[in-house]
């Protein structure tokens, strides 16, 4: 029943997160968090941070968080913006920078809370096919546009593009913004960071969630031209100017700043995930080529549906979509040496 609902929310379709399973019996493998635990520097700054001062609202401009990553990425610190989550920065960019006339493109399959924001805030979209092998129509999305969104590395396929690919899009769509999610560029491919001197349309954004551990934490950021960044805090501050607590800026601040912990995490990802893609290509799995924390595969004789449901019998949590395209394709977030090994011998019970 939707008595007393607004016209805006009764029609809204909204993104279903993955599941969060209440007890701990499932090996899960379905959200993309890091497996291993944020930095001991993360938790004793959020340690330090849970004293008195919490009765004082927190630095609306999060300036010490802005200047510990326009540090690590060599900008200024009116070049970046920090939220709760990037799912909130891209809401916001949404609203800030694209307008209900004009078309935002994305490609068909990609993070699927685009169509939820431009859906909800009463844009219009065009969702551009994939090429057969899911690489980006990189051409359809060039030019005569309200905005771009790319996601790089994409979700859920995990295939990465490079900076030859976002330069074109930068230039065929000069008087518009381009978004370039990089929720996932910690693991493997290259940010777009470098372009943004050059490129005033540029609009990167990252999160504290996946390659730092901190997902529980909902710290996301953006980082592009200043007047860009000014149009991220026209939107917050027209909804809540504390949108980062107190102890999330400490805690994120330290990710930020303990760069060899990081590296290690994010190699030791990389690692698992370049093993278990060799052992389930072995078993006859399609595995695309993954440069993010989790695989994309498919089996030429188990339909997506069915591995899921057998999986979670196992005791293991993916992730599906019933979407036609991608039907047959379940996305398995990088876990621990073991709990991979769990996931390939249930596998090996259910492919042969
Ligand atoms: C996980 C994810 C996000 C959201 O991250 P939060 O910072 O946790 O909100 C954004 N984009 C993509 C593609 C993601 O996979």
């Amino acid at each position: 029943m939707k008595e007393f609902w607004s016209g805006r929310i009764r029609n809204a379709a909204p993104y279903v997160p993955g599941e969060q399973p209440r007890e701990g019996k499932y090996i899960k493998l379905n959200t993309n968090e890091c497996p291993y635990p944020p930095s001991p520097r993360v938790l004793e700054a959020i340690r330090q941070a849970a004293n008195g001062d919490l009765r004082l609202y927190p630095d609306p401009e999060c300036l010490a968080l802005r200047q510990a990553i326009a540090r690590r990425e060599g900008l200024g610190v009116e070049q970046v913006f920090c939220s709760n989550g990037s799912d909130e920065v891209l809401a916001f960019a949404f609203q800030a920078f694209f307008d209900p006339d004009r078309e935002v493109v994305f490609p068909r399959i990609t993070y699927s809370f685009y169509p939820v924001y431009t859906d909800y805030f009463g844009l219009k979209c065009r969702r551009v096919p994939m090429n057969p092998d899911f690489s980006d129509p990189v051409e359809e999305l060039c030019g005569h546009n309200g905005g771009v969104v790319l996601c790089n590395p994409n979700a859920p396929t995990g295939i990465a593009v490079g900076l030859d690919v976002v330069e074109r899009l930068l230039r065929a769509n000069p008087d518009v913004v381009v978004i370039v999610d990089e929720a996932y560029v910690d693991f493997g491919a290259n940010s777009a960071v470098p372009l943004i001197e050059q490129y005033p349309n540029l609009l990167v954004v990252q999160t504290a969630s996946k390659s730092r551990a901190l997902a529980g934490l909902r710290v996301g950021w953006a980082m592009g031209n200043e007047n860009l960044i000014n149009g991220l805090c026209c939107v917050r501050d027209s909804i809540n100017s504390y949108t980062l607590d107190r102890i999330a800026q400490a805690g994120a601040r330290a990710a930020i700043e303990d760069e060899a912990y990081f590296q290690i995490n994010c190699r030791k990802v990389m690692d698992t995930r370049d093993w278990a893609t060799k052992v389930l290509k072995e078993m006859g799995f399609t595995v695309l080529d993954s440069k993010a924390n989790f695989l994309f595969l498919s089996h030429p004789t188990r339909g997506g549906k069915e591995l899921l449901d057998a999986l979670r019998t196992r005791g293991i949590l993916v992730r599906w979509w019933s979407d036609p395209p991608i039907a047959d394709w379940l996305r398995v977030t990088i876990g621990r040496d073991e709990e991979m090994t769990a996931l390939i011998q249930a596998m090996q019970e259910l492919v042969c």
